[in-house]
Order: structure tokens, then C-alpha cells, then sequence
């Protein structure tokens, strides 16, 4: 690949490795994935760098062609600590191993979540604007957070954990030890819970419940299904998870502002049921100066974390921050 800059993109996540290589305008020029393994020793670190070298190789570009790489991890990543609760893989090794394999000095290393908030600027939906609220919604929820064109991972690493938000004192039990975090209820697993739960609420009429059931218990697809039959299990549990996620992004936008809201993850596939009414909540709650920000679903889906990784690895590279810094005031974001 001639003169063109390339960076490598890589998102560890719980289940899956992805792996693209993205040009200097974010474009990527090759990916692929394998499942995610638990690299606990220095014979798996080597082998995994050893296969991600062979990768870049085998797309035609030489290791010194690499501008920089960086890696987005399932977790916290602050100073020389990680904690990744959900990926039992030694870091450090893992790191030092690519870093080898590729020929580097070192690796630019940033939270998943970051990353793709970090994407979305750069390619996704929120291009051209500095800052941005990420939420990815899944069986969890996680939230990347970029102010004023810097990834904001806070004095713990703990910045945008707004899935740990209380929105209902004393309310359901979170795996955080907790109760009442915005995940238990906006979360596809909160809301499958909450349309299980309606079905005993003595308004509801039971005679326009549909047959269908969550076949599992993050199974929120079958809500949005439901939805689409007037269920009012599942025109409750949409509601109430929105109204319950409006408040929760007021909160938050009064402390950071975005200039955009995105939601991703799984449950951005049944936007199309909740997002007025997350709109509406949201618009209920938050500070009148916020009331315009846009919410919208993320555009890059399941390539915002190797494009946001391989922008990191761009704002970290010594080069390119002289450049950002010196030459041109707007390179970057
Ligand atoms: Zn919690």
C-alpha cells in the first residue's frame, strides 16, 4: 500500500478480537476477527502478537509502514494498572508481545468504550463535532466519553460509568453490589425484567398480551417484537427503561454537555421503539441550555472500537501530535 498512512486498529472485547487496519482518514483498508481468548502467559501473548503481525504482513504493509497502533480493551486502563473483569489476559505481556511483533516502541491503550466514542467522531455520527456521550447498550451498559476533543477516563478510570447511575433508590440488585443502577432497568437484560415483571401490574389489560416470551433472559429483541404488537408488557417496560434512560443522560449532560448523544450496542436494533420517548424524557429532565442536543443510534456499529483505537494510536503518535499541535490547530478532532 503505497503512501498512504496506516494505523492498526485493535478491540479486544469480551467475546470477539477485531482487528482492521484504518488510514489517515479513517477509512479502513482491511479487517478481521477471531474469538477472544484469555492470553494469560507469555506462549499465548507471543502467538496472538505473532498472528496479528502475520495479518498486517499478509495485507502487504511492512511493520515500519505502521504509524502506530493502538488497543482497545474490555476495561480500565490507567497508568500502569488494568482492570478488565470480563478477560483474564495479562496486559502488560500482551503489549510488550505486540509491540515486538510489530517493531514498536510502544502501543496506545484505551478503554472499549472510549474507543468507539472516539470512532464515531472521527467516522461515525458524530463527525466533526468535539465532544460526544457514547452509550452501548447491550446485555450491559457501557459509555464512552470524549469533552472538547479529549477521551475523558477521569480520576479512576471510572468517567462515564453511567450504567451505575441510581436512578431508583433502593431498586433492583446490580452486579456492581448496589441497587437501583440504571443498568437493571435499561439494559436488555432490565428490560426483559421489567416486561416479565409487568405482567403481574393489575392496569395492564391481559387480554392484548401477545404470545410471545424473551427466550432468554437479555432476549430484548422479543420486547421490541412484542412492541410491535401493542403487548402493554412491552410498551411498559419500553417506556419505563426510556423514561429511566432520559433521566439518567439529563443527569449527565448537566456535568459534561455533549455536543451529541449516541446510543449503540444491541439495543440501538429497536431504536425505532424507544428512541422518541427516550428523546422526550430526556427533554423532560435535562438543564434547558442541553435541551437541544441531539440523540441519535451510532453509525459504525461493530467497527467503531478498531477505527477509535486506530485514532488513539493517531492522537498519541509523537509525530502526529506535533503536527496536531504546531501545524494545523484543527488536526484531530
Ligand atoms: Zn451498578
Amino acid at each position: 500500500m503505497d503512501n498512504v498512512k496506516l494505523y492498526l486498529g485493535i478491540d479486544y472485547g469480551g467475546n470477539a478480537v477485531k482487528v482492521g487496519l484504518v488510514d489517515g482518514f479513517g477509512q479502513l483498508a482491511g479487517r478481521t476477527s477471531r474469538p477472544t481468548a484469555h492470553l494469560e502467559d507469555k506462549v499465548a501473548c507471543r502467538a496472538f502478537a505473532a498472528e496479528i503481525a502475520d495479518y498486517v504482513h499478509g495485507m502487504g504493509v511492512y511493520s515500519s509502514e505502521l504509524q502506530g497502533v493502538g488497543l482497545a480493551i474490555p476495561g480500565i486502563a490507567k497508568g500502569e494498572g488494568f482492570l478488565t473483569p470480563n478477560v483474564r489476559t495479562d496486559w502488560p505481556l500482551l503489549i510488550d508481545s505486540l509491540a515486538r511483533a510489530l517493531g514498536k516502541d510502544g502501543i496506545a491503550v484505551i478503554n472499549d468504550a472510549n474507543a468507539a466514542a472516539l470512532g464515531e467522531l472521527w467516522r461515525g455520527a458524530g463527525e466533526n463535532l468535539r465532544s460526544v456521550l457514547l452509550m452501548t447498550i447491550g446485555s450491559g451498559i457501557g459509555a464512552g466519553l470524549v469533552v472538547d476533543g479529549n477521551v475523558v477516563s477521569g480520576g479512576h478510570g471510572a468517567a462515564g460509568e453511567i450504567g451505575h447511575m441510581t436512578v431508583v433508590p433502593d431498586g433492583r440488585l446490580c452486579k456492581c453490589g448496589r441497587k437501583g443502577c440504571l443498568e437493571r432497568y435499561a439494559s436488555a437484560r432490565g428490560l426483559v425484567q421489567t416486561f416479565q415483571e409487568a405482567s403481574e401490574l393489575p392496569d395492564l389489560d391481559r387480554s392484548c398480551f401477545s404470545g410471545i416470551e424473551p427466550a432468554h433472559e437479555t432476549d430484548a429483541l422479543a420486547v421490541f417484537r412484542a412492541a410491535g404488537e401493542e403487548d402493554p408488557r412491552a410498551l411498559y417496560a419500553i417506556a419505563d427503561g426510556a423514561d429511566k434512560l432520559g433521566f439518567a443522560l439529563a443527569q449527565a449532560a448537566s456535568v459534561i454537555d455533549p455536543a451529541i448523544i449516541l446510543i449503540g450496542g444491541g439495543l440501538s436494533k429497536g431504536a425505532d421503539f424507544y428512541m422518541d420517548s427516550l428523546r422526550g424524557a430526556y427533554r423532560r429532565y435535562c438543564f434547558a441550555a442541553c435541551a437541544a442536543t441531539p440523540i441519535q443510534c451510532a453509525t459504525l456499529m461493530g467497527d467503531a472500537g478498531v477505527i477509535g483505537a486506530a485514532r488513539y494510536a493517531m492522537l498519541e503518535n509523537p509525530r502526529d501530535k506535533r503536527q496536531r499541535d504546531w501545524l494545523d490547530p484543527d488536526f484531530g478532532l
